[in-house]
């Protein structure tokens, strides 16, 4: 590995708790491999294995699986991610965790870790919006956020400003920013090779703009997370700091007492961070800081509307569901989704300001008396768990993943969810002793498969 940049040690030498020669020594070292569970999807995959301290659902893997080949990743059952940037969950827990009816903003959200875990802990009637400016990261958030299977998780892909209009909308926003990357050389090498003091200054500036474009749309008494992957106290500390001088919040501490390896920082204008170093913890190297806005916004008021809900598509697509409690409201030209009733005012309200590229749970499109459903239904948490399907093995789970023929003689005629542990994968469509795959061709496996 290439040596670490200079400024980066001399920077973090600043400090306290930061010990240069254990630093090099943990670059040495390969990264960690961390999972966590979706707690709507629940099975026991990874049972007896080594709990992140601080994520309820995360799990530490002995090695690194290839994920591609695991039927399980591809139902949802869990996310691939990073130890370190789990440590949301707590950040968030007190002002989340039982508290309905909220809104929440993660505005820079591909590929989808911190929104997937944000979704695992909302109310039903509580919405996220998960936000990626970059349009094929945005494809790619919003697939992961399929698997994930929830409802009340929308994906947008706006540039930051597009969300000032919305004046005192959001509880909650969080900020995962763009940065120099330094925290993640174990796991990238690409990211030392490229790092220079010329990005992290273009980093910061970029980092101030995103801030500055969504400050107006937190509410009074909003939370604002701001999170780095970044070593440089430029992107993180001085970035506090710089909060501090133009806007006004009161700073949030959490207990890190169980954990005394994460580093809690107080920047010199009273800003409180949480730094995670890869030579201290089991995780790879994340800043995170949350505060509470306290100046005066404008509460967004929802203006009186007609509903959109279509009854007829409704009771048409209705035996998709488990629940009857949703809203149908046409999305494209041809396709239906479903909401949670709550929510239709903010789809009216966000469809005026930002492009909608999920809104609720896509269910499909009308074919004369027949319904089309649409693939994300396979993967919900609100499917109908009665709906018929087969289960399958992990060879022929991944054989329909690949599209390829799973060698099964007959099925039941009609719409049939192809299931694995007890999970659904996508559809498919029997004649009886021949079927259609009807697997998204986007998201079929392309590696050989391993039997
Ligand atoms: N939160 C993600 C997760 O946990 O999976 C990781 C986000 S990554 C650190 C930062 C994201 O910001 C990237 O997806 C990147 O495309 C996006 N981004 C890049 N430039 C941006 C900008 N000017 N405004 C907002 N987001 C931007």
């Amino acid at each position: 590995m290439k040596p670490l940049p200079k400024p980066v040690l001399r920077d973090l030498n600043e400090i306290e708790g930061f010990d240069e020669s254990t630093f090099i020594a943990a670059h040495q070292l390969p990264a960690v491999t961390s999972v966590r569970v979706n707690p709507n999807k629940n099975i026991d995959l990874f049972k007896g294995m080594e709990q992140v301290p601080w994520a309820n659902a995360g799990y530490y893997l002995p090695s690194r699986p290839v994920f591609t080949l695991d039927p399980n990743f591809h139902s949802g059952a869990y996310y691939v991610q990073e130890a370190s940037s789990m440590f949301l969950e707590r950040m968030l827990a007190p002002f989340v965790k039982n508290k309905g009816g909220l809104r929440i903003l993660d505005l820079c959200a591909a590929p989808g870790g911190k929104s997937t875990l944000i979704a695992s802990m909302l109310q039903p009637d509580s919405l996220l919006i998960s936000n990626e400016v970059i349009r094929p990261r945005a494809t790619i958030l919003d697939e992961n956020m399929t698997r994930w299977g929830q409802m009340n998780t929308w994906v947008t892909s706006n540039d930051p400003r597009d969300f000032g209009r919305l004046e005192g909308y959001f509880d909650v926003i969080v900020i995962d920013a763009p940065c120099s990357g330094s925290g993640l050389f174990r796991k990238d090498e690409k990211a030392l090779t490229d790092w220079t003091e010329d990005n992290v200054q273009l980093c910061c500036d970029r980092q101030r703009r995103i801030i500055a474009d969504v400050w107006p749309s937190l509410k009074t008494d909003g939370i604002l997370v701001y999170a780095t992957c970044s070593y440089s106290t430029a992107e993180n500390e001085t970035i506090l700091d710089w909060i501090a001088d133009e806007f006004s919040f009161s700073p949030i501490s959490v207990d890190t007492t169980d954990v005394p390896e994460i580093i809690s920082v107080v920047a010199p204008r009273g800003g409180q961070g949480y730094r995670f170093l890869p030579s201290r913890v089991k995780g790879e190297g994340f800043f995170i800081a949350a505060m509470r806005k306290t100046e005066l916004t404008d509460n967004y008021l929802h203006k009186r509307f007609k509903s959109g809900h279509d009854k007829k598509m409704a009771d048409l697509s209705g035996y998709l569901l488990k629940t009857g409690d949703y809203l149908c409201i046409k999305t494209d030209k041809e396709d239906y989704s479903a909401l949670h009733p709550l929510h239709e005012a903010d789809w009216l309200a966000l469809q005026k300001v930002v492009y909608l590229r999920k809104t609720g749970l896509r269910l499909g499109s009308p074919a004369g008396k027949d319904w089309v459903p649409a693939h994300e239904v396979a993967l919900s948490v609100d499917a109908e768990g009665d709906f018929p399907g087969i289960n399958v093995s992990r060879e022929q789970a991944l054989l329909f993943l690949k599209r390829e023929d799973m060698g099964i003689e007959s099925i039941d005629k009609g719409w049939q969810i192809v299931r694995h542990n007890g999970l659904g994968l996508g559809f498919i469509k029997s004649l009886g002793n021949r079927y259609n795959n009807y697997l998204p061709k986007h998201l079929r496996i392309r590696m050989d498969l391993d039997f």
